[in-house]
C-alpha cells in the first residue's frame, strides 16, 4: 500500500476531546472518526486492526466448537415482550418505530433473537451441545459515553450463545469459552484475568469478567498479582476434554479476583499483603451460565433421553471488539505513539523512502515492498515527499512493528536500515538480508 494513495488523515495538534491516550492515539494515527455522540467510522488504518482483531476472535471461538452466524441488528420488541425484558432493560435500549408503527429496536444483545431462532428449528438432544456466535454492532444508549470507543453508543461485540440439556453440560460449554477468551486475549497481546462479576441486567447464576490492568480502566478491581505470570492454554487443548478445561478453570478460579461490585474486603484481606493488588481495569469480555432465564419464558425445549421435554440450560459470551483495540493501546504505546503487538498491527512493516524522487532510493523501496508483498506480509510504503522528520514522527504514531529506511547513502553502498518500533533498535543490513529477514 501506497501512502500517497492511501487515506490515512494523520492529525498534528493533540485533540482537546480526548481523556486518555489511546484515545488521543487513535484520533491522531487517523484510525476513528466520531459521527455523533458516541458512534464512530472506522477509519482504514483502525479497520485493519479492527479486522486483525476480529479474526483472531474468529479463529479461537471456532477452536472451542462456537459455530459463527449472522443476526441482524434491528429486533423486533416482540420477542423481549416475551422474555419480559422489553420494559426491564430502561433507557439504554434504543426503541424506534417502523412505518406500521410495529415498535423495533437496535439489540443491545441477542439471547432473545438467537433463543428464537433455537427453538425454531432444534428439538431433540441428540442436537446438543450447540453454540452459535456472531460479530456485530450493538447499540446501548449508555448515560456517559466516553474514551472514544472504549465506551461508545454503537459499538461491536462478539456474542456468543450456548445451549445444553443440563447444567452440567452447560457448564462445559462455559469452561469451553473460559479458555478459549484466555487465548484469545493472550494472542491479543494482552494478559487478561478472569474476574468473579455480577451478572446485570442478562441475569444469572455464574459469571466472569475479563479485566485488562490499566490506570485508566474505569472498574476497581481486586486480585492476587500472581495471575500475571499464569500459564495460557496452548493451542492444542482439547475443548472435548470435560476434566481438562474444567483444570484450567480450577487454576484461574484457585486465586482471589474479584471486580468492586463482587468484592469482598475479608477474602482480600486473607491474601498475604505482598501478593495484593489493587488495580483500575479494562472490562473487555464478560461471560454468564443463566440455565433456563430464556428458555423458560420463550419455550426453548428439547426432548431428553427419557422422553421428555426439558427447557434448554444456556450460556452468553461477549467481547468487544471496538473497545479492545483502545485497550491494546492503553496496554502498549510509548511518547511516540502506538506499539501494535504484531499479531494485530494493522501493517507488518513499513517501508519509508527517505528521499522520493531519487532514483536508487525509488528502485531499492519498490524492490522491498514488492518482495515483502509477495511473500504475504502487509507493507505500508511511505513514497511521500514529506520531510524526513514528518516520516519518522508517522512511522512511530501509527505504530507499526517494523520500519525499513531507505536513505541516499546507504542505499548508494546497497543498504538500508532496519528500525524496531518498540525497543527503538537500529540496525544497518544489505537491501537482500533486510528483504530474507522478514520472507524466511
Ligand atoms: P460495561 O460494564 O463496561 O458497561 P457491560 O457489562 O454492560 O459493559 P456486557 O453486556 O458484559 O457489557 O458486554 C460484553 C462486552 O461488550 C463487554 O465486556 C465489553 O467488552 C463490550 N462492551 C459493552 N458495552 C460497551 C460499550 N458501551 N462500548 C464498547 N464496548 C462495550
Ligand atoms: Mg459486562
Amino acid at each position: 500500500m501506497r501512502l500517497s494513495r492511501y487515506f490515512m488523515p494523520i492529525l498534528k495538534e493533540n485533540p482537546k476531546e480526548a481523556e486518555i491516550v489511546s484515545h488521543r492515539l487513535m484520533l491522531r494515527a487517523g484510525m476513528i472518526r466520531q459521527q455523533s455522540q458516541g458512534i464512530y467510522s472506522w477509519l482504514p488504518l483502525g479497520k485493519r486492526v479492527l479486522d486483525k482483531v476480529n479474526a483472531i476472535i474468529r479463529e479461537e471461538q471456532n477452536r472451542a466448537g462456537a459455530i459463527e452466524l449472522s443476526m441482524p441488528t434491528l429486533q423486533s420488541a416482540e420477542l423481549w415482550q416475551e422474555s419480559g425484558r422489553y420494559d426491564a432493560y430502561g433507557k439504554e435500549m434504543l426503541r424506534i418505530k417502523d412505518r406500521q408503527d410495529r415498535p423495533m429496536l437496535y439489540g443491545p444483545t441477542n439471547e432473545e433473537m438467537v433463543t428464537d431462532i433455537f427453538r425454531s428449528s432444534v428439538k431433540s438432544y441428540k442436537d446438543l451441545p450447540i453454540n452459535l456466535y456472531h460479530i456485530q454492532l450493538k447499540f446501548r444508549d449508555e448515560i456517559r459515553p466516553r474514551f472514544g470507543t472504549m465506551r461508545s453508543r454503537e459499538f461491536m461485540m462478539k456474542d456468543a450463545y450456548s445451549f445444553d440439556l443440563t447444567s452440567e453440560g452447560a457448564e462445559h460449554s462455559y469452561n469451553k469459552m473460559f479458555a478459549a477468551y484466555l487465548r484469545t486475549f493472550d494472542r491479543l497481546g494482552l494478559r487478561a484475568i478472569p474476574m468473579r462479576a455480577d451478572t446485570g441486567p442478562i441475569g444469572g447464576k455464574l459469571s466472569h469478567e475479563f479485566i485488562i490492568l490499566a490506570d485508566t480502566g474505569e472498574s476497581e478491581v481486586f486480585c492476587h498479582k500472581d495471575f500475571v505470570g499464569f500459564d495460557i492454554p496452548g493451542e492444542h487443548t482439547d475443548f472435548d476434554s470435560v476434566e481438562g478445561l474444567k483444570a484450567i478453570f480450577d487454576k484461574w478460579t484457585s486465586l482471589y479476583a474479584a471486580t468492586s461490585e463482587m468484592h469482598d474486603e475479608a477474602a482480600f484481606n486473607a491474601v498475604p499483603e505482598g501478593d495484593r493488588l489493587s488495580a483500575r481495569g479494562i472490562e473487555v469480555g464478560h461471560i454468564f451460565y443463566f440455565g433456563t432465564k430464556y428458555s423458560e419464558p420463550m419455550g426453548a425445549k428439547v426432548q431428553g433421553p427419557d422422553g421428555k421435554e426439558h427447557f434448554v440450560h444456556m450460556g452468553s459470551y461477549g467481547i468487544g471488539p471496538t473497545r479492545l483495540v483502545p485497550a491494546i493501546i492503553e496496554a502498549s504505546h510509548d511518547d511516540n505513539g502506538i506499539i501494535w503487538p504484531a499479531s494485530v498491527a494493522p501493517f507488518d512493516i513499513v517501508v519509508i523512502n527517505m528521499k522520493a524522487g531519487d532514483q536508487a532510493c525509488d528502485d531499492t523501496c519498490e524492490l522491498i515492498h514488492a518482495a515483502l508483498t509477495k511473500a504475504g506480509k502487509d507493507v505500508l510504503y511511505d513514497d511521500t515527499d514529506d520531510r524526513a522528520g514528518t516520516k519518522f514522527a508517522t512511522a512511530d504514531l501509527i505504530g507499526v512493528p517494523v520500519q525499513i529506511i531507505a536513505g541516499p547513502r546507504a542505499v548508494a553502498n546497497g543498504e538500508v536500515e532496519v528500525k524496531d518500533r518498540k525497543t527503538g533498535a537500529r540496525e544497518t543490513m544489505t537491501i537482500e538480508a533486510a528483504i530474507n529477514r522478514f520472507v524466511a
